[in-house]
């Protein structure tokens, strides 16, 4: 049995009560915490590997409920694109990127998840359909490797210009049906499967359906693009027969629901949040990519009043250049005042509770992770709260909020298991990683006729 001790430490338990405890300690036996709480009742446990935690915080590690790392590879171009452009760049790279080169790109993506605090993330996976090839095997191997627990949220498309992408709704059924055998609940339930549309667009209402039912039939969740920008409610206009908002097409399609996350939700009128709050949809925020594409942001406080479960993401290291989920709390904050000329409209508590419990929530992973709680997964993380930026932090909460960034996380460890030690992944070489992530994405590029000449000097190509 392998055993872990944090001490001494500030802990931020995210438990019911929002439990702080100074001079803590957290035990961890095997995958799960079995201590949390002072530091002088921790019971002795000679054979723990003890990681000195002085002068630093214990939390949950974050959850990031929505990113797409198979775009990893795109990172930093089309930035001064509109989305929709934009995504049509990101689709020629793909279609240029062979397996060795995706699964670099999703290990990379993961790594840079992690070295953030993100122990949890949700992959919105797409790529060209080959023959013989399986890319969602790719992008499972990847997550296993880093450690990481993830969502892969298989994203399915039956019409797009771009036909190399497309499939129809009897292969999603059988693709599905193979993953969900072979990766939904991997790694002792570390790895999981979801599915639904990439956009509202690219399917028609049966298709829809078909998904849901799917999705019903083999216990998985939902998870898609909702509402993204006024461009995508004119999309679904010109797409569909009737001129539904986004959130009323799910709804007529029976998507809504517990365990669909609706992500973006940039441009959802009062009606579509009633009908989010009726079904119990949780919804995911990812407000500083709306604000890089500049297509607007959601209001935040009506979906609170509405009692709606939030989650915060990222969207991908391509769609927004990072993965700083700390990054999101701040935006989130400052935008949900921006919208409602109301400083309290969204708070440093309940944002902290989005990027942990609340988040797990969304995910429907909340009672294995996501607070500091005896039983629970062991997914934490430590930060160092003794830098100029942080000091002094007479609030911690608002500390975390809106000083810290994701530099400042120490260690973390997944699932019991320490994968990163003082800044240094433990498992993985990093050095090595990125050098042949550089090499990658030069072959990447020039296969598909974009310029890398910046990234072929940093791969000493
Ligand atoms: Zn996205």
């Amino acid at each position: 049995m392998s055993a872990l001790l944090i001490r001494p430490a500030t802990l931020l338990t995210m438990n019911h009560a929002r439990d702080v405890i100074a001079d803590g300690a957290v035990l961890v036996k095997d995958r799960r915490i079995a201590y949390v709480g002072p530091a002088v009742g921790v019971p002795v446990d000679h054979n723990a590997e003890v990681i000195d935690a002085g002068g630093k915080l214990v939390m949950p590690g974050l959850v990031n409920c929505h990113t797409h790392l198979c775009m990893t590879l795109g990172r930093t171009i089309g930035v001064e694109q509109r989305l929709l452009d934009w995504l049509e760049i990101g689709m020629a790279l793909m279609r240029a990127t062979d397996q060795g080169a995706l699964y670099l790109a999703e290990l990379l993506g993961c790594l840079e998840n992690l070295r953030n605090g993100n122990t949890t993330l949700v992959e919105n996976f797409f790529f060209p359909r080959r023959p013989n090839e399986v890319p969602e095997e790719t992008a499972f191997r990847a997550m296993r490797d880093s450690g990481v627990r993830a969502i892969l949220a298989r994203a399915h498309q039956s019409r797009n210009q771009a036909a190399d992408f497309v499939e129809s709704i009897d292969e999603q059924d059988r693709a599905v049906a193979d993953l969900a055998a072979r990766w939904h609940g991997a790694e002792d339930g570390r790895l999981r499967l979801s599915l639904g549309p990439l956009l509202p667009w690219v399917v028609d209402v049966e298709e829809m359906r078909r998904s849901r039912a799917l999705a019903d039939r083999l216990e998985l969740g939902m998870h898609m693009h909702v509402a993204e920008s006024p461009a995508f409610n004119r999309m679904i206009a010109r797409h569909h027969p009737q001129p539904w908002r986004n959130v009323e097409l799910l709804h007529r399609a029976g998507c809504l629901g517990p365990a669909t996350q609706a992500a973006a939700v940039s441009d959802i009128s009062d009606t579509e949040i009633e009908l989010l709050a009726e079904s119990r949809t949780p919804v995911v925020f990812d407000p500083q990519t709306r604000l890089f594409w500049g297509t607007g942001f959601p209001s935040i406080k009506p979906f609170l009043d509405a009692g709606l479960t939030c989650g915060l993401g990222t969207n991908g290291p391509a769609a927004n250049c990072g993965q700083d989920l700390f990054e999101s709390m701040k935006y989130a904050c400052a935008t949900a005042k921006t919208a409602t000329d109301d400083p309290t409209a969204l708070g440093r508590s309940r944002v902290l509770a989005m990027a942990t419990i609340e988040g797990a929530r969304a995910i429907g992973l909340d009672h294995e992770i996501g607070s500091l709680e005896v039983g629970k997964r062991a997914d934490l993380i430590t930060i160092d709260l003794s830098q100029p930026h942080l000091t002094p932090a007479a609030d911690l909460e608002a500390a975390l909020v809106y000083s810290a960034r994701g530099s400042d996380v120490r260690d973390v460890v997944v699932d019991g298991r320490l994968i990163l030690r003082d800044r240094r992944f433990q498992q993985i070489d990093e050095a090595a990683l990125l050098r042949d992530v550089a090499t990658a994405a030069v072959r990447s590029m020039r296969a598909a006729d974009l310029d890398p000449v910046h990234i072929a000097a940093q791969a000493n190509i």
